[in-house]
């Protein structure tokens, strides 16, 4: 089943990666989110006409209501065929699900199908400069007014917000609370008067995330996902959305990373080093066991809830790409100093050198996953 499955999926990508998207394959990516933007959200269309995007999602709202086991599979495929980085991955793997959880029937409605196409591209508004690890510290506030929600503050570090089409805003509906109390989950428009965005240029040269101002922002009273005051449990369900069945899609494209690292230290001579032999093998065998701990996260992901074991996922695959990314740069030797052109154009090995970096950071940074296994493991007091 799973393999007509798989040949299904592999069939449709290589008849598809065709024509205008021949070129398509490969561009995308941490780094390189600017790369054949036009193109990619054609490509985004294309899949969603074909039925090949949200597939998780149940049938009634456009989904497939496919399998764990099939979502994996067609992640699998995709990053084994190169097809092109998706633009739509945080309205089909964050706010998608939550809409369907949390929403209205009209909310589905409105939200759900632009997602499958990539006509509504979607950022997440969580991060504020006070309110990072400590998300419970959000500051960004909104009042009900004629109507609407009129909302003021700042967040920082939203990814592809200046491609964005909306945000979800995780907002301070009650004055004078306090934590996770009186805050709303609220849908908010980015092409409008009161949102500035101003983009944060990274260590890549490029500018994944930026500073999100809202200054007497507009939304309609509908646009609360859940009850107001209720945002924190709705903001939580979106943050366990983040650890799906794209974990083993991740392990194709790390497998791929790290044959360039092997290609690359032939080719520089440095895979003769008894020493850095010794690493590239010690990474090999991390990168199997990566494999085997990201299925048994699946495996619980499908029991329910997300255990402990996404923690552990997320700290292992997230420390072990920081050091391929130092891996790539010794085998690279002095090259690894030098841009490709000039002023700044990096290779793929500097890029993921210098992008991995930030992966111990997002999703949770690798000491909160460390307190989050100590607690809930370990039973250790709590930090
Ligand atoms: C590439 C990238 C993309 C991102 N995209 C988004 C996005 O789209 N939307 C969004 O809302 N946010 C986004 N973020 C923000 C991300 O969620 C935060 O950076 C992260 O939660 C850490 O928060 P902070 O940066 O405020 O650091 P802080 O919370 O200030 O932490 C600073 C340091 O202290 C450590 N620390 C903090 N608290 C503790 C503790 N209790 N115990 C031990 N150590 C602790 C942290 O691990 C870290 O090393 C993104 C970040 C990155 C790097």
């Amino acid at each position: 089943m799973d393999s007509a499955f798989r040949a299904e999926v592999r069939a449709w990508l290589e008849a598809n990666l065709t024509g205008e998207f021949a070129g398509a394959r490969g561009l995308g990516g941490p780094g390189r989110e600017h790369e054949g933007f036009a193109l990619r959200r054609a490509w985004e269309r294309r899949l969603g006409e074909a039925g090949w995007t949200c597939l998780g999602w149940p049938k009634a709202y456009g989904g497939r209501d496919a399998t764990l086991e099939q979502q994996v599979v067609f992640h699998e495929e995709y990053a084994r065929a190169n097809a092109p980085h998706r633009v739509g991955d945080i309205g089909e793997g964050l706010i998608g699900p939550t809409i369907i959880d949390f929403g209205t029937e009209e909310q589905r409605r409105r939200f759900l199908p632009p997602i499958r196409y990539g006509d509504e591209l979607w950022c997440q508004g969580y991060s504020e400069p006070e309110a990072g690890s400590d998300l419970a510290n959000v500051q960004t506030r909104a009042e009900p007014r004629g109507g609407e929600w009129v909302i003021t503050g700042q967040k920082v570090w939203t990814s592809l917000a200046h491609l964005a089409d909306w945000c979800f805003v995780l907002c301070r509906t009650e004055a004078g609370s306090k934590r996770h109390h009186g805050l709303s989950y609220l849908l908010v428009p980015m092409r409008q008067p009161g949102v500035e965005v101003r983009p944060i240029v990274q260590l890549t040269g490029t500018g994944e995330f930026n500073e999100v101002f809202f200054d007497g922002a507009r939304t309609d009273a509908a646009c609360v996902l859940g009850a107001p005051g209720d945002g924190w449990r709705v903001a939580l369900a979106t943050l366990g959305y983040e650890r799906g069945a794209s974990t083993l899609g991740r392990q194709i494209g790390f497998r791929r990373e790290f044959e360039q690292v092997v290609a690359a230290a032939r080719r520089t001579g440095a895979a003769a080093d008894p020493v850095l032999r010794d690493r590239l093998v010690q990474s090999w065998i991390e990168l199997e066991i990566m494999r085997l701990n990201a299925l048994r996260t699946l495996s619980s992901l499908a029991a329910g809830e997300p255990g402990p074991e996404a923690s552990i996922t997320k700290l292992y695959w997230s420390e072990w790409h920081r050091r391929l990314g130092e891996l790539a740069m010794a085998a690279l030797g002095d090259e690894a100093l030098i841009a490709e052109a000039g002023p700044y154009e990096l290779s793929d090995l500097q890029r993921l050198y210098l992008f991995s970096r930030a992966d111990t950071i997002y999703a949770g940074s690798s000491e909160i996953q460390r307190n989050i296994i100590a607690e809930r493991t370990l039973g250790l007091p709590r930090a």
